[in-house]
């Protein structure tokens, strides 16, 4: 069964929360513009304002909505959260406003899987209240893409681990409480077998954060860098910082990369919306040679390419919410690929012809336009460079094919044709169809 209407009683809630959006939470993008902003929690005049926000989207039972019910979240799966993520998706700070901010989501999923007791409460806990932020340190410095590459080690020392290397981009560790830390601890295992997960106070002695590295959206002039370079230097942690056994990094990883990735595609089909938005407003706002941007062809076609984009990809994203929600675990893998390849193209396509029609303006920092052209490259990036997700589509729709028996591909037509002509010979014979030509 195929269908693609919202019901009205959900409808009505994502009328509130566009509204609330604009109205409530862009003032926060504009007032506290820095990348950190929403995760700085000593920010005490931006916490001030946040924080009835928060209590409104509590209050409507919208708060934190990825989780399942039993961590204080709806429930509502991943098809619904995709049309709220395109709402959240318009507001750097809507995220936070709604408990909904990557990396925090993740952390928290896998906190919850394979966390103890213990570590649910003092981590997990004020991490969904909001109360707290958290890190995620994966990358290294001579390593993003292929975590085979990884040399950070973690080895075993009394009854405890002992984390020592080096690690890149781990994006809020400044404000961070805990660091979710993938480090080797079989180097002589199977490439998958040799990683483990810590969760790791980011108190602990020798985590000395070597520089707080600033991405081109961000400004290293007024320190605004938010991903840091961390030297783990002998830092001990407890033997139950293990998230899931000794091994077990990259399955822990792939639980929560897959929601990441999704979540970060559907808030932008609200980014590439709001571009488009833009785009058109300007188009028939702006006048040359006596006529509106709107009539001239070239324009017409930037509207009409720019719709026809953002509608496939948001019906890829839908449909990929779907199969998460409604199909066996992994069933989606393919698809999210797609969603994280398409992502980066998109975006770039769409934002790149608002931020021309809009002429000067739209290269200046007085719109936010500039802003969204400069994040471009970060999505092409994150959570995987476009080339790696491209080679898992191909692998898995490689997988459902088979080489050619002969010489000749399965569709060589004379072969075919001459087993067409077999097949209904005493038919053509009896119409007196001698040969069929092509
Ligand atoms: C804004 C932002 C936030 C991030 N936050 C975090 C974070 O919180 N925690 C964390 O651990 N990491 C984080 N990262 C790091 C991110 O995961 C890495 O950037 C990514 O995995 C790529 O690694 P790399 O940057 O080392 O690039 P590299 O691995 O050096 O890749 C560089 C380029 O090489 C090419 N390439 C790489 N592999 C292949 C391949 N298999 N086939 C063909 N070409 C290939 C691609 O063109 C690729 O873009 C963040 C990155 C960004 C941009």
């Amino acid at each position: 069964m195929w269908d693609f209407s919202t019901d009205p009683e959900f409808q009505a809630k994502l009328d509130w929360m566009d509204t609330f959006v604009r109205e409530e939470v862009e003032p926060l993008d504009l007032l506290f513009p820095s990348g950190g902003a929403p995760y700085d929690v000593s920010d005490s005049a931006a916490r001030a304002i946040l924080r009835p926000l928060q209590v409104q989207v509590k209050e409507q039972g919208l708060w934190a909505c990825h989780l399942g019910p039993e961590l204080g979240g709806q429930g509502y799966g991943q098809l619904k959260l995709a049309l709220m993520n395109e709402i959240l998706g318009r507001s750097y700070w809507a995220p936070t406003v709604f408990g909904t901010a990557a990396p925090d989501t993740g952390n928290a999923e896998i906190l919850a899987m394979f966390g103890t007791e213990e570590q649910k409460a003092v981590y997990l806990r004020p991490l969904l209240d909001g109360e707290i932020v958290s890190a995620y340190s994966m990358t290294e410095p001579h390593a993003g893409a292929d975590p085979k590459e990884f040399t950070c080690r973690a080895y075993r020392d009394g009854d405890g681990w002992v984390i020592d290397g080096e690690k890149w981009f781990t994006s809020n560790a400044r404000y961070a409480e805990f660091i979710i830390v993938m480090a080797v601890t079989d180097p002589d295992a199977r490439p998958h077998e040799r990683m483990s997960m810590f969760v790791v106070p980011a108190d602990t002695p020798g985590i000395e954060i070597k520089r707080n590295v600033a991405t081109m959206a961000e400004r290293d002039d007024l320190d605004e860098g938010i991903h840091a370079y961390i030297r783990y230097d002998h830092v001990r942690v407890p033997a139950d910082a293990l998230l899931g056994g000794p091994g077990e990094g990259f399955r822990v990883a792939q639980a929560r990369l897959g929601g990441g990735r999704v979540h970060h595609a559907m808030r932008t089909v609200g980014q590439c919306r709001r571009a488009f938005d833009m785009m058109c407003e300007r188009a028939l706002s702006r006048r040359t040679q006596g006529e509106r941007l709107a009539d001239k062809q070239a324009v017409q076609a930037f509207i009409a390419d720019s719709w026809i984009e953002l509608q496939q990809y948001r019906l890829l994203v839908l449909n990929t919410a779907w199969t998460i929600d409604t199909q066996p675990h992994g069933a989606a893998r393919t698809q999210i690929a797609m969603c994280k390849v398409a992502m980066a193209k998109v975006y770039h396509d769409i934002v790149q012809r608002a931020l021309h029609l809009h002429g000067s303006l739209g290269t200046t920092h007085e719109t936010p336009l500039a802003g969204m052209w400069m994040s471009v490259p970060a999505l092409a990036l994150a959570d995987g460079p476009t080339e790696v997700h491209r080679t898992t589509i191909a692998k898995q729709m490689l997988r459902r094919y088979r080489p050619a028996e002969g010489l000749f591909p399965s569709e060589h037509i004379p072969p075919r044709l001459a087993a067409a002509r077999e097949r209904y010979a005493s038919i053509l014979e009896e119409h007196g169809v001698k040969e069929h030509v092509r």
